[in-house]
Formats: structure tokens, sequence, C-alpha cells
């Protein structure tokens, strides 16, 4: 049996992700081949992740643009093919597994994200209160709570921007990076979802009402 092995419940999340990508590129989170997004195996030890092949048009992803990849962010064997990479933002991906119980990783470039990233410039920890929708985010139990949201410059240095992230990765289950988009996860495929659509509804309010 192959140490890379998916289970049924993993062939079933990953059709559900296409689903979500799909979504998602309605919405505009993704125009052309923007966005990426990863899965941990069920069987994975840390090792083995599943994530989308960089340069893939999101209105026709689908789940053969699933490739397998190391810890390293290296494509294994079975999925390697001339050419074929994962996206240039897997490190983003494999810190957030590192560090968290993260089994599924959303990689967006909505616009609400950047615009409620441009309400407050200068800032590197954005706060949020008093919104019921809060509660949507895994921990947090009134909308009195204080959600604060890390955002950072965007750079094409991924290896320098992970370690920034990993700082801050105790504050939410995603960060922001400026005129760029938002990185969220959940420990199944169900809350990186519901993560992902909360943090859209909650930038949505904040820039709709300025
Ligand atoms: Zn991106």
């Amino acid at each position: 049996m192959s140490m890379h092995e998916l289970t049924q419940n993993d062939e079933d999340n990953l059709v559900f992700m296409v689903e979500i990508i799909r979504q998602m590129n309605a919405r505009g989170e993704n125009p052309g081949t923007g966005g990426n997004y990863s899965y941990r195996p069920e069987k994975s030890k840390g090792d083995f992740l599943m994530i989308s092949e960089s340069g893939v048009d999101k209105g026709v992803f689908g789940r053969e643009h699933f490739i397998g990849i190391d810890e390293k962010g290296e494509v294994l064997p079975l999925w390697q093919k001339p050419g074929r990479k994962s996206s240039a933002e897997t490190g983003l991906h494999l810190m957030a597994y590192e560090e968290t119980n993260a089994n599924c990783v959303l990689h967006s470039h909505s616009l609400e994200s950047l615009w409620f990233c441009d309400l407050f410039p200068g800032k590197d920890l954005i706060d949020i209160t008093g919104l019921e929708m809060i509660k949507a985010i895994t921990g947090f139990t009134t909308h009195e709570e204080t959600l604060y949201i890390p955002v950072f410059e965007n750079s094409q240095d991924i290896a320098s921007l992970s370690e920034k992230a990993r700082k801050t990765i105790r504050h939410a289950p995603g960060f922001l990076i400026r005129g760029h988009g938002l990185t969220c996860w959940g420990n199944s495929v169900w809350e990186a979802k519901r993560h992902l659509e909360t943090f859209n509804y909650l930038f949505q309010y904040f820039t709709k009402r300025s």
C-alpha cells in the first residue's frame, strides 16, 4: 500500500474543495490562476499534503489539479510531470500546517480583503469586536470578544512572509497580505469554508459601511 494513500473521505473532501474553489471563482475571489488551496490527508504524518497545481485557471479547476507534495513543498513522485509545480505560495500553507491543527487551507484574492486592509493603513493587527459573526470563528463564543487579524505587507519573499505570519499565528485562523488577499484555515474543509466566508463577511461589513 502506498505511503501516500488517499482514503475515500480524503477523496470526498477534495471533491468538496473543488466545489468551494468554483464558488470562490464565481464570487471573483480567484480570477485567472489566482488563489491556492491545500488539504492534509487523513493518514498524513505532516509529510504529505494535497495542494492546487500552479497556473491552473480556477474557473476550470478540477480534482485532477490537486497534486501531492512533501513537507518541503516538493511534488511527490506519483504526481510529478514535466513543468508541474505547486503554487509559489506553498510556503504559507506549510507554515499553517506546522503551527496549527489545520487540515485545510484556503487562499483568496477577494477584493474585500484588499479594501479592508486599505481602511487600516499602517496597522499590523486589525481588531474587530461587536459583531455577531465573530462567533463563526472557532474559539469565539460571544460578539463581545475581540478578533485580531494579522496584516502583512505584500512580498514575493514567501519564506520571510511565512516567518512573520508564524509569529502571529495564535491570533486568528487566518491572516491578510496587503494588496494581495487572505489566507485562512480550519481543522476540516467545512471549518475552513466557514472561516473564509466569515472573514469575507466581516471585510464586507467594514468596506461597504465606509
Ligand atoms: Zn496569492
